[in-house]
């Protein structure tokens, strides 16, 4: 451990709040632990907003954002009218979803109207562009829904409670720098990796490792507020995003087609194979037993992610193509039969349409289409209409990776059950962007690819609900999903192995597991904050160039910014936009269907990530306008 690790270890105690010119104004006694005093830290903080005009009562985070200062120094301006904080044991509801990206209060249409009028000079440009939003959202800016519960300053920390002596009268009211330091230092512990340590003395700690953070499951029971999302300290996570592309640095806005991946996820894949590599599950020697343990830990990481209630629900597949057509294959012939419905919608990736068009053609079942509006939202009545005793299965996309459009999908969940269908989200647009919950979307197949979550190619995720799955005969035989064989009959694994047939991508499922541990260290609702921001920006700059059209712009987006520039083919655009560093997408983006629903073949597609910056957006229009102008 370096000294600077080791300092911040230590520095959480003793507490000494300073006033502004460095005057000790209070001791807060440290706890016997050598840990902060945090039911002192609760008194300073409510007697802190006690004291703000028309402030009374305590704050705590199970009360309404309408309660929380709006002063409350950490956390931002409250738009009361939008958010009521969600308490640890609140899931987001659809509702959240949708506010997150705009929502009926706040749609993402109306954000982007109402973007700041007043504009800045971009030094890429050279141009007006609109003001930026802050460039680090407080943490616990309760603007999110997802924003981590609001940290609680009643004293009854589980961790520490009764060990902690009476709570000392501060000497003079604390000021809003004293809460401020106070806050502050709270947010030190998170440097603190093993939370059961914090109730030993300081000498008996172990030394957590170099830039150890607590794990987001520990964070979490302590309440206590994330690091701020530094977008210039993410982008040094990920390494190549220092290449150069044809003499420019490399501007990576082709998120959707995959993600780029930090470099602990490279590391973790490079130890497997120089310390655990060997095939799992099967020999009784110590680096099948490590390899074994790593697969099974990535997928306990993946069950938590998904907000699974077991790891048996979590099949380890190649990725999201795989993952569809192991549930057409195997629960969807021995499900789906002549004269059934298949409904999916108008603006699914080609892996959500061509396995039920094969299964449809095998089975003589039929597939239908839910329409979308000139915005590419899903039209929910149409998509009622096409519901019916017949329909066994829909499947939908969580966010739409031609459009950016985020669906209803808790609705079209709930919708569908009422007639008895089983209904599979594909999420592979949408587990980088947002959290996902499969219990409270109550799903029954959710899929996602690793590579789109800032993880290795070849690995991706089937999660099925317990029933569905036993419901599924295995798709593929072999090694590994037996429990016993003879030559007259085998006797299958239960799910999961009884669909992982063979030796699977374990290297990559271990590097899935690291790229899961990155983005929850990061805080999802933190990186939902700032592509959502970023979104808003770029959408508003682009609507500034003549001839651009957008193609898809729903209420409810994530990262995507389809669009078609009026005078140059799709491709030329691309070939512009390289020319200078910038990697987008130009095609069909394997969404026919979607892009013909809008008289189009093809598109270019940025598409934004966590480590996308304004400075990427505003390279972007600088490349847009100067091909706009040279045209002209
Ligand atoms: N579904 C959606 C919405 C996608 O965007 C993609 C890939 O772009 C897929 C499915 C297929 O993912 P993969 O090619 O990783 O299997």
């Amino acid at each position: 451990m370096s000294t600077s690790d080791q300092d911040k270890a230590e520095s959480v105690s003793p507490l000494m709040v300073q006033d502004a010119v460095g005057n000790a104004r209070g001791v807060l006694p440290s706890a016997p632990t050598g840990v902060p005093d945090v039911a002192a830290l609760a008194q300073m903080a409510n007697e802190f907003f006690r004291a703000l005009p028309g402030q009374a009562g305590q704050f705590t985070g199970a009360q309404s954002a309408a309660t929380v200062p709006s002063a409350a120094p950490q956390f931002g301006a409250t738009p009361s009218s939008m958010f009521a904080a969600p308490s640890a044991d609140r899931l987001p509801s659809e509702a959240d979803v949708h506010r997150l990206s705009g929502g009926s209060a706040s749609s993402y249409q109306s954000e982007v109207a109402a973007a700041p009028a007043a504009m800045n000079v971009s030094p890429y440009s050279g141009t007006e562009v609109p003001q930026r939003a802050a460039q680090n959202t407080p943490i616990g800016n309760a603007d999110s829904p997802f924003a981590p519960p609001m940290p609680s300053f009643d004293a009854s920390f589980p961790l520490f409670g009764a060990e902690f002596p009476a709570i000392p009268r501060m000497a003079a009211l604390p000021t809003e720098d004293d809460v401020r330091a106070a806050l502050n230092s709270v947010s030190s512990l998170y440097f603190l990796e093993d939370a059961g340590a914090l109730s030993k003395p300081a000498t008996a700690r172990t030394a957590p490792p170099i830039a150890a953070r607590i794990s987001p499951s520990v964070l979490q029971d302590l309440q206590l507020p994330r690091k701020q999302f530094d977008v210039n300290s993410v982008r040094r996570d990920f390494p190549i995003l220092q290449e150069q592309v044809n003499g420019k640095p490399l501007i990576w806005l082709d998120n959707a087609a995959t993600t780029q991946k930090p470099q602990s996820v490279i590391d973790r894949i490079s130890y497997f194979y120089e310390h655990e590599n060997s095939n799992i599950h099967r020999a009784a020697h110590e680096l099948a037993a490590k390899a074994t343990d790593a697969y099974e830990n990535a997928r306990e990481k993946v069950a938590r992610f998904l907000n699974a209630s077991s790891v048996n629900e979590i099949v380890f597949v190649r990725g999201a193509t795989e993952a569809i057509n192991l549930v057409a294959k195997s629960w969807g012939r021995r499900h789906i039969g002549k004269d059934d419905e298949i409904v999916i919608s108008w603006i699914e990736h080609h892996a959500n349409i061509v396995p039920w068009q094969m299964l449809a053609a095998e089975t003589g079942a039929r597939l239908r289409v839910a329409p979308v509006d000139d915005d590419g939202q899903i039209l929910l009545d149409e998509f009622e209409k096409l519901l019916s005793p017949r329909t066994r299965l829909v499947s939908v996309t969580q966010v739409s990776n031609a459009l950016g459009t985020i669906t209803p999908t808790r609705q079209i969940v709930q919708m569908a059950h009422r007639y008895g269908a089983r209904v599979l989200v594909d999420g592979a647009q949408s587990v980088s962007h947002m959290s996902t919950d499969v219990q409270a979307l109550d799903c029954d197949f959710f899929v996602f690819s690793g590579h789109k979550v800032f993880g290795p190619t070849g690995i991706g995720v089937l999660y099925g609900k317990p029933d569905a799955l036993a419901d599924s005969p295995p798709w593929q035989g072999g090694g590994n999903m037996i429990v016993d064989v003879t030559f007259e009959k085998t006797i299958y694994h239960a799910a999961p192995a009884r669909f992982e047939a063979g030796t699977g991508n374990i290297a990559d499922a271990v590097g899935l597991g690291a790229a899961i541990d990155y983005v929850e260290q990061l805080g999802m609702e933190n990186i939902a904050r700032h592509e959502h921001d970023l979104l808003i920006y770029a959408t508003k700059l682009l609507q500034t160039i003549p001839g651009l059209r957008l193609i898809g712009t729903a209420k409810e987006k994530a990262s995507v910014l389809s669009f078609v520039l009026e005078g140059f083919r799709t491709e030329e655009v691309g070939a512009a936009l390289n020319r200078e560093g910038i990697a987008v997408r130009s095609g069909h983006h394997c969404a026919q269907p979607a892009l013909r629903r809008f008289g189009v073949e093809t598109s270019v597609r940025p598409s934004l990530a966590l480590y996308n910056h304004y400075e990427d957006v505003d390279a972007l229009i600088a490349v847009l306008r100067k091909l706009k102008n040279t045209a002209a």
